[in-house]
């Protein structure tokens, strides 16, 4: 099987990387940067964001697996001192894949024929560099609302734990191929007024965010944030595509939620 290890880049990940990258090829597996099966990321749950993004263009082919070397992860989910424990089973056992729904978001401009798709493994969040977002809603095709505010934030059931946490929304099981939108300070007053609650939109519902005022936005996906101008929509829905993660064994979404939130 063809591998790679991709680190965070700090002294312990990179050691532990290499720790890895040798046991797997003691054990007759292939070390493939450009076409791996399994990518093995050690770090954190930002560690695993980067190696998607890297490998986006090939999901169908590959799995990832994460160790965390800080607290404990989402998609980073083994410990590094089970490290050694891991490599046994990439190299002895047949893994099973659990698939996680991805957000897809395509972005078109005034003055431009051609849109960008982007897919987001956490969640896209659209803000703007200076004065309130103020964008209408449509959903499935009607109009919503008016959104005014700081920014909306619009996640995937596994990001749901991540920036949408925060903005007091809902956590969601990874098995909900779905996706929500939470609002950032919403204005919301006697003219002004927005839903002021998460919502929870199911497979093939399109949330277009249209901007009615002509501001540079901040747009974000996942760990990268650009810079747009001349932004006419930015349309949001359940990608067909899906994350891939090896599974060696059960760590259950709402164990890994308790512990990280929760505590013992
Ligand atoms: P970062 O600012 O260095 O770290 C953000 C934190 O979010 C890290 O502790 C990271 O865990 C954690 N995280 C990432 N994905 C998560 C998930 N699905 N569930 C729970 N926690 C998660 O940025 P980064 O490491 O490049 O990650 C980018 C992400 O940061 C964005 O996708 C966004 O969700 C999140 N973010 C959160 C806030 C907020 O909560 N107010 C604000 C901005 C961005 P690790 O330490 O294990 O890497």
């Amino acid at each position: 099987m063809r591998f790679t290890v991709t680190s965070r880049g700090d002294e312990t990940s990179n050691t532990l990387k290499k720790t890895i990258t040798n046991y797997l090829t003691d054990f007759g597996l292939t070390e493939n940067e450009k076409e791996p099966e399994i990518v093995i990321t050690v770090g954190g749950d930002g560690t695993l964001l980067q190696a998607f993004h890297h490998y986006h263009e090939r999901l169908d082919d590959t799995c990832f697996v994460g160790i965390h070397t800080g607290h404990l992860g989402f998609y980073a989910d083994w410990k590094a001192s089970e490290a050694e424990k891991l490599v046994i089973h990439i190299a002895k056992t047949p893994f099973q894949v659990v698939e996680y729904p991805l957000l897809e978001v395509v972005v078109r401009h005034h003055n431009e024929k051609k849109s960008h798709r982007h897919l987001a493994m956490n969640e896209c969040t659209i803000k703007t560099l200076e004065g309130s977002l103020v964008c209408n809603v449509d959903i499935k095709g009607e109009k919503f609302e008016t959104f005014r505010g700081d920014g909306l934030c619009i996640s995937t059931p596994s990001g749901s734990t991540a920036y949408n946490k925060a903005l007091g929304g809902a956590i969601l099981h990874p098995s909900l191929a779905s996706m929500q939108i939470s609002e950032m300070a919403s204005i919301n007053n006697r003219v002004y007024r927005t839903v002021g609650s998460p919502l929870i939109l199911p497979q093939h519902h399109t949330c277009l965010l249209k901007p009615l005022n002509e501001v540079d936005m901040q747009i974000t996906i996942d760990h990268t944030s650009m810079v747009g101008q001349h932004i006419k929509s930015i349309q949001c829905r359940v990608a067909e595509e899906k994350v891939r993660f090896a599974r060696f064994r059960p760590f259950p979404f709402w164990k890994r939620v308790k512990e990280s939130f929760v505590g013992e």
